[in-house]
């Protein structure tokens, strides 16, 4: 392993990512030089997150990664499963495949919570379309 890339949401970070011009301009041109110029890339890194001995002697001292990830490893914004719909024979399924609350009567939970595993696309317009399902689902059901 010879690239790294650990990053936290810094001031800079945040920055650089209001919309105006001169963001377009900087990180555009960073984003082609990065993929394009492995000496612009190496540079970048090694000034931004330090050089390769660094990576290797966290990659050996489980303390320093752990002081890393409490310090730089936030929840983002997409949170999602902890309320996973999953199969009867799954223990952290709280939810059948319904939707329903294992063991409560008169009862579902559906949100991005509910989401079985971290889904490869953005986290809204699915929690819309799983609600969407579900509300057919309960409008089927005869009560
Ligand atoms: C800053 C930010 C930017 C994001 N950008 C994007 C994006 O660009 N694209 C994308 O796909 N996703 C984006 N997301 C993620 C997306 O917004 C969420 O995944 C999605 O809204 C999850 O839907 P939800 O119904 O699970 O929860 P929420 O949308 O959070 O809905 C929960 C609702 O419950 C209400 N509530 C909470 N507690 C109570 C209570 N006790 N009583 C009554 N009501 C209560 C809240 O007010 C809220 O309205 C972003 C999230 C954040 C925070």
């Amino acid at each position: 392993m010879n690239t790294w890339f650990l990053s936290g949401y810094t001031e800079e970070a945040r920055s650089l990512s209001v919309r105006k011009p001169s963001n377009y301009i900087k990180t555009g041109s960073a984003a082609l030089m990065f993929d394009y110029v492995p000496f612009f890339r190496d540079t970048l890194l090694k000034l931004k997150f330090g050089t390769q001995d660094r990576m290797h002697a966290m990659i050996q001292n489980r303390d320093s990664i752990v002081d890393w990830a409490r310090e730089a490893v936030w929840s983002g914004w997409h949170v999602s499963c902890s309320c996973k719909i999953g199969a009867d024979n799954d223990p952290m399924a709280v939810l059948d495949p319904e939707c329903r609350v294992r063991g409560v009567e008169g009862l579902r939970v559906v949100d991005a919570s509910a989401m079985p595993s971290v889904i490869a696309a953005n986290t809204n317009i699915t929690t819309i379309a799983m609600a969407e399902k579900v509300a057919d689902i309960i409008l089927s059901t005869p009560s």
